[in-house]
């Protein structure tokens, strides 16, 4: 007979399966779906049993601050896909990276990180951890030998995104875990882009994977969460220590809604890599259209790199139009269907003008280091027919080569 609170997530079983149904203990209900455990503390049996859970002598829930069912699920569940031995769920994507800062960092110690980071990632090394004397050597992402040569005898941190947002840049994630290595460095992998989906950075070697689940593993763009997943469990410890002190906790509703995103998380994926790819290609032949930014295209300078280090290129296609902002502007304000907002990995395809918008706040000089053009546009690709995204971005597209056109004619 089968006790029908453990579900079988114990042996061995494949990614699709651990994302339905790892780390659920279901309660004396017998529930079939996750419960989201709304409540703030539990209660002991004994003062003798209060006693030992503060004391963490005996496993089990004290407050939600850090120990919460519905959030457990949530962390074991990622753990599980990332192939990872511990992981803390926090209430934002920046607070899991302040998290591994504050777990694995002091006064004087030095960091390496890559040069085209989110932006408040960017900001939160050059200017808060700047001011407890934690220096940065910001460095380009897919220029291995660049990381090695910035290590100094107090670099402690190695941290990347790969691919980065907006260009596509890949990271040579094995290379990376050894320059960590021989630093007795920590490097740190942020997964947004790709999800364990397409891309389990643990196991080509690096120390931690953060995540802003606000993106794909949501996917329908409704709640802000973050994640640290660790190779060990002594740095998990180390995590959750910051947690259980400092206090980012993500919210049990928060907890059930990512993991509802995690059940549909594979599929999802596949799809946006399907329909950004085929987007992509047809962006390169478009007249409109000088660059195309997407690891998936064999033009991609990291393309073989990519191609062995992730299961699919993801969702984020980026591309230089014609005629600088206006250009960039015009077809923006040309589509009809697709949302003009900031976030990414929602089941609707959106659209930024990155140069004054996400990178805005950076000088002109810190752009065109970062390669953000005035004519760049961001497309973050959702569930919704790939013919109609593409229709809608054909619109202001072919009203710019028409502009251009006839600005060449007239000037012939
Ligand atoms: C959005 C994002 C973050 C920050 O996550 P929040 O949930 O917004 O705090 C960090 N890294 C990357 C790559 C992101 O896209």
């Amino acid at each position: 007979m089968r006790d029908p609170r453990v579900p079988g997530d114990g042996e061995a079983l494949a990614f699709d399966t651990v994302a339905v149904r790892a780390g659920q203990v279901r309660g004396s209900e017998c529930e079939h779906n996750d419960p989201i455990y709304a409540t703030s503390s539990f209660v002991f049996e004994s003062a003798a049993q209060a006693a030992a859970r503060f004391a963490e002598t005996e496993p089990g829930n004290v407050y939600s601050r850090f120990t919460n069912p519905t959030v457990r699920t949530f962390e074991r569940r990622l753990a599980a896909l990332e192939g990872g031995a511990a992981c803390v769920a926090t209430a934002s994507g920046m607070s899991a990276i302040l998290s591994v800062c504050l777990a694995t960092l002091k006064a004087g110690d030095h960091v390496v990180a890559a040069d085209s980071l989110f932006g408040s990632t960017i900001s939160l090394f050059a200017n808060l951890l700047s001011r407890f004397d934690v220096r940065t050597t910001f460095v380009s992402a897919s220029d291995s030998a660049a990381f090695a040569a910035a290590v100094e005898p107090r670099t402690r941190l190695l941290f990347v995104e790969s691919p980065t947002n907006p260009l596509g840049e890949v990271a040579d994630i094995p290379a990376l875990a050894r320059i960590a290595d021989d630093a007795g460095a920590v490097l740190v992998v942020d997964n947004c882009m790709c999800t364990p989906a397409l891309q389990r950075p643990l196991a080509l070697g690096a120390h931690v994977v953060v995540h802003s689940a606000t993106k794909f593993l949501d996917g329908q763009g409704r709640c802000i969460g973050g994640a640290v997943v660790t190779a060990t469990e002594e740095l998990g410890k180390q995590v959750f220590g910051v947690l259980r002190t400092a206090g980012p906790a993500m919210s049990p509703f928060n907890a059930w809604v990512f993991l509802k995103g995690l059940e549909t998380l594979r599929l999802r994926m596949r799809a946006v890599s399907a329909s950004a790819q085929s987007i992509a290609e047809w962006l390169q032949t478009h007249p409109a259209v000088t660059r195309v930014f997407y690891p998936g295209l064999p033009s991609h300078p990291q393309h073989r790199l990519a191609s062995t280090q992730q299961a699919g290129f993801g969702g984020i296609v980026a591309f230089e139009v014609v005629g600088g902002q206006a250009g960039a502007w015009s077809v923006i304000d040309a589509t009809r269907m697709i949302s003009i907002t900031g976030n990414l990995g929602d089941a609707k395809t959106t659209i930024t003008h990155p140069a004054t918008t996400t990178h805005g706040r950076l000088s002109a000089a810190e752009r065109a280091r970062a390669g953000i053009g005035d004519g760049l546009v961001r497309l973050a690709v959702g569930l919704e027919d790939v013919a109609d995204i593409r229709a809608d971005l054909a619109r202001g597209l072919d009203a710019v080569a028409a502009g251009a056109s006839a600005v060449s004619a007239q000037t012939a």
